[in-house]
């Protein structure tokens, strides 16, 4: 959904170039923040947290000693390189992730040091584009009528809050260059986030990353795509780490779980992250947390060979990512058929217009789901998810929203679950809810913000919530 454009905050930033219309629209993220502004298209390292950053460091070590002594020309990890300085390491470091992928490379790296200041003053302009642009207000209204955010979020402010609170580095891939940023502690830290620019730069050589980014197909595929590239970026910066230190040139699987809960800087000197609501929270982590999972698995399953298949091949859902195994067998999403606004409606269907529209995936409803009932039994079912949609209708003289959305199941029972969850959801986001009809394959009622009808199709659940009354809207 609008995972993919929130996603891209910590991570993408593209410039609204008319050839690139189209993905920028996709990954929204970057509409949304950076990247009107920015003449970049870029893909930031995400901090990792400071809390786990050390026992992660430890724990590699660890599962390294068991293999091997760490040679004895290796630095230590703990020893801070200056800013500077670590860049005369970028060839090498090259190359040892060309060991580590098979990929050979193709040319050097720039790299370059962007003081924490200038980075918060390109967030800003964005900021303010963003902040009047249509998309936004789409993508913050829809956030807000499935109850992802507070009523009184403002999503381009909170995303570039976020984005400069959590970026670490980025690389430009229109300029082919890097970037540290200043405030990236000058130690092992820097290390990682440098060896995950490089990861990108080298992965750009092979398959240019924009055009994957730009290819992709809907919400769904512009997230798994970011996932693809992010969490590979990740995990071959922890498998350089691995190696550089003399262990084999990939992440001891002990590590692969840790590292994904260390995704996100939070605390005490990371309040906005902290704060954030929770679909904001995991939309930032997913491509690294769940993109180095996947990333791990194709490679425990192919070798370096799984470095291309993700890309080749690349994997067309969160639902992909979250379960690599549905990936690897082939499992599309499917397309529900969206339910019609005149079944809520009636003749005033035709008062509507369409604001914006796109994917729902399990990633979504997953978030949904553990938000507003629990985190096993939630995420337990989103997992059978089969395929999802929505649409956000704007009253064109009222201008009230109106949300519709469809999913499908994996089986009549797996829909007749999320039917009587997605029941519950509405009761908890709602402060009042007036019950006037109910059976066992619809509901309908009055909520906060109008009538909704909720109701089950098989395998299918439709949903359309917030038609006013004509009385309320004259
Ligand atoms: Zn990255």
């Amino acid at each position: 959904m609008l995972q993919s454009r929130l996603a891209a905050l910590g991570c993408l930033a593209f410039r609204l170039g008319d050839e690139k219309r189209a993905a920028s629209h996709r990954y929204g993220f970057i509409e949304l923040v950076v990247c009107h502004v920015s003449l970049y298209c870029t893909l930031c390292v995400l901090r990792w947290s400071r809390q786990m950053f050390r026992p992660l460091l430890l724990l590699l070590t660890l599962a390294i000693g068991a293999l091997a002594q760490p040679r004895s020309q290796a630095p230590a990890l703990t020893q801070a390189p200056a800013s500077l300085a670590i860049f005369s390491e970028v060839d090498d470091m090259l190359r040892t992730l060309s060991d580590i992928t098979g990929w050979k490379v193709q040319r050097t790296v720039p790299a370059e040091v962007l003081s924490k200041d200038n980075f918060r003053k390109m967030v800003e302009e964005g900021v303010k584009d963003a902040e009047t642009s249509k998309e936004t207000r789409a993508a913050e209204i829809a956030l807000k009528m499935f109850g992802l955010v507070p009523q009184d979020f403002n999503l381009a402010r909170e995303s570039g809050d976020l984005l400069a609170e959590q970026a670490a580095a980025f690389y430009d891939y229109r300029k082919k260059r890097l970037f540290v940023l200043d405030s990236t502690k000058a130690d092992s830290e820097q290390l990682v986030a440098l060896a995950h620019e490089l990861a990108h730069a080298l992965a750009d050589q092979q398959h240019p990353l924009r055009k994957f980014i730009s290819d992709a197909d809907g919400d769904e595929q512009s997230t798994a795509r970011q996932a693809v590239i992010e969490g590979q970026a990740s995990w071959l910066s922890w498998a350089y780490l691995s190696k550089r230190t003399g262990g084999p040139g990939e992440v001891p699987k002990a590590l692969v779980d840790r590292l994904a809960e260390g995704a996100g800087a939070s605390g005490d000197d990371f309040p906005v992250f902290t704060q954030a609501p929770l679909y904001i929270r995991e939309s930032l982590t997913f491509p690294y947390t769940e993109g180095m999972r996947f990333q791990d698995v194709v490679y425990r399953e192919l070798g370096t060979g799984a470095f291309d298949r993700v890309f080749r091949d690349p994997p067309r859902s969160t639902q992909h990512i979250m379960h690599p195994q549905t990936y690897l067998m082939g499992r599309m999403p499917t397309k529900p058929v969206l339910p019609r606004l005149e079944e809520t409606a009636g003749r005033d269907a035709r008062r509507f217009r369409i604001l914006t529209d796109g994917d729902v995936g399990e990633f979504d409803y997953g978030v949904l789901l553990r938000q507003y009932i629990g985190e096993t039994e939630g995420r337990t079912a989103a997992a059978h998810w089969r395929g999802g949609v929505y649409r956000l209708y704007e009253h064109k003289q009222a201008k009230y929203p109106v949300l519709a959305h469809s999913s499908e199941w994996d089986s009549p029972e797996a829909a007749r679950t999320f039917f009587e969850l997605y029941q519950r959801v509405l009761r908890a986001k709602w402060k009042k809810l007036e019950i006037a009809t109910s059976s066992a394959v619809q509901v309908t009622g009055t909520g906060d913000n109008g009538r909704f009808s909720l109701r089950l199709d098989g395998a299918t659940v439709h949903s359309i919530e917030g038609i006013q009354s004509p009385e309320r809207v004259r």
